[in-house]
């Protein structure tokens, strides 16, 4: 008796599970099917943009197209071959005035698959609405919800007095030198007479958007000690790990006094100069480690620098080559600097957001205008585009709409909620429409 029962048990269940999975696989066939603003973002996240291989062509061509579908022009540039910059134009009704920028980059950081609850160019959309990929939030929210937001408003009849452009850089991952530094020096950028850049900024999990007008400048500091090898016994001045290790300790009390104003809460980890040892190098190799009687003849250590956008660059150097890496200690140094830390005019990379920038002004009353708040500006920890636009003189600010939203760029099962994508199209919707019929700035 107990047989049949769990063979018609066993059937049951069966059925069960083979419908659940046709009812999913139909669920999921017909968002494919559909045509929204929120498969078109998983279809833009789908396309595999992470380094080291960045497929550029097919992102440009999906977002191309998706242009020539609601009437917008597009121009490909190329300033280094295989790394193309997308160029999207909605030409304004007064073309005379500087025009708009939105800048987003095409490439992501690359994923761990299996650190990853879905594959992380899946787009998966959970029942609760989140939406994994690499690149929801860094940055190809933005990328796509510029596009939405001129659909909608072109839809609404909406008519630019200022011409609007969006540009889609490649390389902003591994320091936009191929890309956004190109782009920005070049004629084309010139030619657009751009008055105002918006780019990527990051998740907010409060209640209010973040807005970037800085962002820091990291420099790859080395410094090197040489000094006289010798046994391991023996005490004498100026070895080479003594001299580092000297060295070590100053740059740790700097660190310290700037991190104890960060600890007291004066001021945010952004706004202070940050050095971290990353490396040390030193030792004689044994084939089971270290020789552990000789001294050896050579140091080094590795540091990253965040530099803020006031700090003085020939103090902080002076510093280095006098205190940190001196010559009478036998010591050497190298800085690699990642970028510029003055614009073309020699004035720090800053966007001012006060009533001095009358774009600063209509950008925060467009945020107020869609219902939605920002919190206060703030300089960006790390890095982006954006400063080699800074570089030009023009005002850019850093800005991603999302809010109650956990910070996952670059980070393992990186998602976004579908309803906060859908605002942030409204948000811009506002944004764009505010900027473009602003007239009265003369620059
Ligand atoms: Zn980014």
């Amino acid at each position: 008796m107990a047989r049949p029962l769990c063979w018609r048990f066993l059937l049951i269940h069966l059925t069960l599970i083979l419908s659940t999975s046709l009812l999913f696989a139909t669920e999921s066939h017909e968002e494919q099917e559909q045509d929204t603003p929120i498969t078109r973002f998983q279809s833009y996240l789908r396309i595999k943009t992470a380094h080291p291989e960045p497929d550029y062509s097919s992102a440009v061509s999906f977002l191309k197209s998706l242009a020539h579908s609601i009437g917008i022009q597009s121009q490909t540039l190329e300033f280094s071959p295989g790394k193309p910059v997308l160029l999207l134009t909605w030409p304004g009704s007064n073309p005379s005035l500087p025009s708009l920028l939105f800048n987003s980059h095409l490439d992501s950081v690359p994923a761990e698959p299996s650190k990853w609850v879905h594959p992380p160019f899946s787009a998966v959309r959970t029942s609760d609405g989140k939406i994994f990929a690499r690149g929801a939030q860094d940055d190809k929210c933005i990328a796509m919800q510029y596009l939405e937001a001129i659909r909608n408003l072109k839809q609404k009849k909406f008519v630019p007095t200022r011409t609007i452009h969006i540009s889609y850089v490649p390389d902003e991952e591994i320091g936009g030198v191929d890309g956004a530094a190109k782009f920005a020096a070049s004629k084309e950028f010139r030619d657009l007479n751009v008055g105002f850049v918006l780019d990527e900024g990051q998740a907010s999990p409060g209640d209010e958007f973040r807005v970037f007008y800085a962002d820091r400048i990291p420099w790859h500091m080395k410094i090197k000690a040489k000094g006289q090898p010798g046994h391991g016994s023996r005490m004498y001045d100026n070895s080479a790990m003594e001299n580092l290790m000297k060295s070590c300790e100053l740059v740790s009390r700097f660190r310290e006094s700037h991190f104890d104003v960060v600890k007291a809460g004066i001021a945010a980890n952004s706004e202070v100069i940050s050095i971290n040892p990353v490396y040390v190098k030193a030792g004689v190799p044994s084939p089971t480690g270290f020789v552990m009687n000789v001294q050896p003849s050579e140091a080094e250590a590795g540091f990253d620098l965040r530099l803020t956008p006031t700090t003085d660059p020939d103090e902080l150097k002076r510093r280095i080559a006098e205190e940190w890496a001196p010559a009478t200690r036998n010591m050497s140094y190298e800085i690699k600097e990642t970028g510029p830390i003055r614009d073309n005019m020699g004035r720090p990379l800053m966007t001012a957001t006060n009533d001095s920038n009358p774009w600063w002004l209509v950008f925060k009353q467009a945020i107020t205008s869609a219902g939605e708040k920002l919190a206060k500006p703030e300089i960006l920890s790390s890095t982006t585009d954006a400063r080699y636009m800074r570089q030009t003189g023009v005002p850019v600010l850093g800005f991603s709409p999302m809010k109650n939203t956990p910070i996952l760029l670059h980070d393992h099962n990186e998602h976004l909620q579908d309803t906060v994508y859908m605002s942030g199209i409204k948000v811009y919707e506002s944004v764009i429409s505010s900027l473009s019929s602003f007239t009265e700035a003369s620059d």
